[in-house]
């Protein structure tokens, strides 16, 4: 800790690629050897791949290992991928998989110190400092959102506001009686925020004290920074975290804001050709695979995010030196960002088609004053006789039991949605930048 420099970690924030590698293979050797011994679900899985942790030797030799993501790991139910004896956990939080099943993320106290030691990293890097009063509307939950910062704020000496989304007028008035300087939460509910303050009569770029806004868990285009900036009085920045690997504190833009340092003596990062599992030269464009080297409880190793970016080496003006992941500009499995979850159009099909009344359907997104709004447009089918209002009821019921969002649902008459060639489901995405999620550049 350097709080004299811009960095909260200086020797490791700005140590040369060649030390953060070398790091980095003994990291990697150790985690692969322990998962090998301790975790029941990669020793089965490298066994079947025919490696064992004495065939890694160098950062190229991850190659040899396969790739892990959410519907591989459901195997791993409950405590597969765990690393410790139970009674060396300290918190779990979980991730969730496409079907809804839960996949636990177990933390040492180690774990915990280093989560909030990344994101205190973070905080410092935007220009937050000791006594900054940071106002966290992540959820506080099995989600993880929540607690990192929460962490992050109290290992940098700043003060934490766990305000958690929602009640929006009383995080109106937190932020103008506490003084609030920062805040964490997803820019949807910020515009949200910001607007509900301009009803009220309150203008907070101007009658509040903020200054550094930390945005994420869903898309924030450059322009949306630059409009959140001017709506809330505070420069915008973009950060990146999975549930899976206790994000936030995973990558975060710095001043320069040319993409998110994402800190490699904690994650090995690769981008790989989606179709081939090949990597692509640095700097061009593929998908992005985390492994969580620093783990001690929870073997997260080639995990496939899905999400499509590029990553650069270069040295950064802000004197970092780890690498760069530039904006993600879409997902590989048609996933999309809806009011900070995660919604697979295939997963509304399937609960749709449990439906014998219903036919073809469209799904509409649109941001409404800056939240997300999801609207299922469904045909009902020739012949039945169910009214409307019932059918809509048992869909919404369905859809927000199996996906966590509550739709909006409109019931149409036969032959009235136009569709695709040969489709069923119809995506139309109305909000701005649609599609794409992180941040600028
Ligand atoms: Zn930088």
């Amino acid at each position: 800790m350097t709080p004299e420099t811009p960095y909260w970690n200086q020797k490791i924030e700005t140590m040369p690629r060649e030390g953060l590698e070398e790091i980095q293979t003994r990291m990697l050797r150790d985690l692969v050897d322990r998962a090998y011994r301790e975790s029941s679900f990669y020793r089965d899985l490298y066994r079947k791949a025919g490696v064992t942790p004495g065939d890694i030797r160098t950062l190229d030799d991850v190659r040899h290992l396969p790739f892990v993501d959410k519907s591989s790991a459901r195997e791993a139910y409950p405590m597969g991928m765990l690393m410790v004896p139970i009674d060396r956990v300290r918190e779990v939080h979980s991730a969730t998989t496409p079907s809804r099943q839960m996949l636990p993320v177990y933390a040492t106290g180690k774990d915990l110190e280093e989560w909030g030691e990344r994101c205190a990293r973070i905080l410092w890097m935007t220009g937050l400092r000791r006594g900054d009063i940071i106002q966290n509307a992540f959820r506080f939950g099995l989600s993880t959102g929540g607690f990192g910062f929460h962490y992050g704020a109290m290992a940098a000496g700043m003060i934490s506001v766990p305000a958690s989304i929602g009640s929006t007028d009383r995080q109106i008035d937190l932020i103008l009686d506490l003084g609030t300087t920062g805040i964490t939460m997803m820019p949807s509910y910020a515009f949200y925020l910001g607007m509900r303050a301009h009803e009220r009569g309150i203008d907070l770029a101007r009658q509040s004290n903020l200054k550094v806004g930390l945005f994420g868990a869903e898309p924030t285009s450059v322009r949306m920074k630059e409009r959140l900036g001017e709506l809330l009085g505070l420069t915008a920045f973009g950060e990146y975290g999975m549930n899976e690997f206790l994000g936030p504190g995973m990558a975060c833009q710095c001043l320069v804001e040319r993409g998110m340092h994402a800190w490699a003596d904690h994650f090995l990062l690769e981008c790989i050709d989606p179709e081939t599992g090949q990597p692509v030269p640095e700097g061009e464009q593929g998908e992005l695979v985390w492994t969580w080297l620093s783990a001690e409880a929870t073997a997260v190793i080639r995990y496939r995010s899905h999400d499509i970016s590029r990553i650069t080496w270069e040295r950064c003006l802000c004197g970092r030196t780890h690498p760069r992941v530039r904006r993600i500009v879409g997902r590989t499995d048609g996933a999309l960002s809806v009011g900070g979850y995660i919604i697979y159009p295939s997963k509304i099909q399937d609960v749709v088609h449990m439906f014998p009344e219903f036919g073809p359907f469209h799904v509409l997104i649109d941001s409404s004053r800056g939240l997300d709004c999801m609207t299922v447009r469904v045909e009902v089918k020739d012949g039945v006789r169910v009214p409307s209002r019932d059918l809509a009821s048992r869909l919404r019921t369905a859809i927000r039991s199996y996906m966590t969002v509550t739709p909006l649902i409109e019931v149409m008459a036969p032959g009235t949605l136009a569709m695709g060639e040969g489709s069923a489901c119809r995506i139309l995405d109305y909000r701005r930048g649609s599609g794409r999620y992180g941040s600028s550049d």
